[in-house]
């Protein structure tokens, strides 16, 4: 088997929630927000992983982490085969320029003090990997003109609150293209913009991965769209991966109820088509307290005793990983 270009081995993300400091101080034991409770996946060069779940199941905090903009409470990340724990400072330093992160909000993630030339310029900058600043502007032209921002004097003395929505994500994207990443994690980049310029944003987005091989996690709430982008997915629900395989096979065949909720939830073009409807009851469950056995039983229509006591393990089940009592025992048979 290749070594991935990203892996993590039981990943867990813990928050302490913020008190006052006599109620800290009484507290026997201050209260952690569950956010990541045991994740684990790889990502090969080339692929797209997308990670998929309601808001609050933990994505944005695996991304995060994955990045390296804050630390695992628990567990191992690994890029290309080297712990990420073992890496110096000097190493760490050089690595950031092979991992990047897009996020969600384009009108959050800009500086609004710094122009576009800038802020495209910061990592390479940062990384100091061009001779001087000549190299500087052209590495920063070029970018602009993939990502469709031409020409590239129009935009690069602008401001953020002088671009729309679209544009200001394209410079998100071009600049976390600049360094031709190893690995991008791209957290809801479209959800925020007009229905209108989501596709051209993906299509852009789809051909620099495909150009530069760049090993790829889309973080989605929405699992129409993982399909159409990702060779594989993991449904997570409450801080677990519940289920991930093969993104055809899990989504035509899905075998965890939350994931068939999950599909079931996606409007049909075509209004006879008929489909099996698997709603899901409730709120998602505090992370703070999350229930005790399998995190869905609260809203499971097939929980069982078990369930409620029990948590079901990750296990193999035609050919994909899945953790429900339904299959797991039925594996065992
Ligand atoms: Fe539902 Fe039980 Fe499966 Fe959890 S383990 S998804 S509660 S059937």
């Amino acid at each position: 088997m290749k070594t991935p270009t990203i892996e993590i081995k039981g990943l867990v993300k813990h928050f302490p929630i913020k008190m006052g400091f006599f109620k800290t101080l009484r507290a026997k034991i201050v209260p952690e927000v569950h956010a990541v409770d045991g994740v684990s996946f790889r990502v090969d060069k080339g692929e797209i992983l997308g990670l998929v779940g309601e808001s609050g199941c933990g994505k944005t905090t695996t991304g995060k982490v994955l990045v390296g903009l804050i630390p695992p409470t628990q567990g191992e990340v690994f890029f290309e085969g080297t712990k990420l724990a073992s890496f110096s400072e000097k190493e760490l330093r050089k690595l950031r320029r092979k991992i990047q992160i897009v996020f969600q909000d384009p009108y959050e993630s800009l500086d609004p003090r710094m122009s576009v030339f800038d802020i495209v310029a910061e990592p390479v900058r940062i990384q100091k990997v061009a001779k001087n600043e000549t190299e500087v502007g052209e590495m920063v032209r070029n970018a602009l003109e993939e990502f469709d921002l031409v020409p590239p004097e129009e935009y690069m003395y602008r401001f953020p609150h002088e671009l729309s929505g679209g544009q200001r994500q394209r410079v998100s994207i071009a600049r976390a293209f600049i360094l031709n990443p190893d690995f991008l994690v791209a957290d809801e980049p479209v959800s925020m913009l007009d229905a209108s310029i989501r596709s051209e944003v993906l299509k852009l987005l789809l051909s620099m991965q495909k150009k530069l091989d760049t090993a790829f996690l889309y973080i989605t709430h929405d699992i129409a769209l993982a399909r159409h982008m990702c060779n594989r997915i993991a449904v997570m629900y409450l801080g677990k991966i519940v289920e991930t395989g093969n993104t055809d096979a899990v989504i035509l065949k899905p075998l965890h109820p939350y994931t068939e909720a999950l599909i079931a939830a996606v409007p049909v073009p075509d209004p006879t088509a008929r489909r099996i409807r698997v709603t899901i009851k409730g709120e998602v469950p505090s992370a703070i307290n999350p229930p005790p056995g399998c995190r869905f039983n609260t809203r499971c229509p097939h929980a069982m005793e078990i369930c409620r006591k029990k948590e079901p393990p990750l296990e193999e089940v035609s050919n994909r990983m899945v953790a429900c009592f339904l299959h797991t025992k039925k594996a065992k048979k």
